[in-house]
């Protein structure tokens, strides 16, 4: 994994717990010796739902699961849900990469990223935000 800050080879530096329960991994920059972890930067950096449920969430989504129905299965607002939607989407790019190996995410990114552009053109998404 590379620094965040400054895009170097970071190395392993043991694992936190998150206030969900999980552990993480952590990681420490051998350059600016900055400490992050495998979040860091991502979409999920500073979410409060367990990165798990928010990724079985969206897998239901790419599997044809209705946001409605995805929001009551997962106990959570149908605007959660979007916005966890609009979230990875709109950094498709880092969330592959990032996922942690202990939760079993098995979205990809880009899979998500064109499933979710699908669902959810931009006209729709601009009305979203207003
Ligand atoms: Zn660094």
């Amino acid at each position: 994994m590379n620094c965040p800050y400054c895009q170097q080879k970071a190395v392993k530096n043991g694992k936190d717990h998150r206030q969900d329960g999980t552990l993480i991994q952590t990681y420490r920059c051998k350059a600016c010796s900055k400490r992050f972890n495998e979040l860091s930067g991502t979409p999920m950096q500073r979410l409060r739902t367990p990165v798990a449920t928010v990724s079985k969430a969206l897998k239901g989504r790419t599997e044809g699961l209705g946001v409605r129905a995805t929001a009551r299965v997962f106990d959570v607002s149908h605007s959660t849900v979007l916005r966890w939607e609009q979230r990875v989407a709109s950094k498709a790019s880092e969330w592959s990469p990032s996922v942690p190996k202990e939760t079993d995410i098995t979205v990809e990114g880009d899979e998500l990223y064109t499933r979710v552009k699908r669902n959810f053109p931009p006209s729709r998404l601009s009305r979203l935000d207003n």
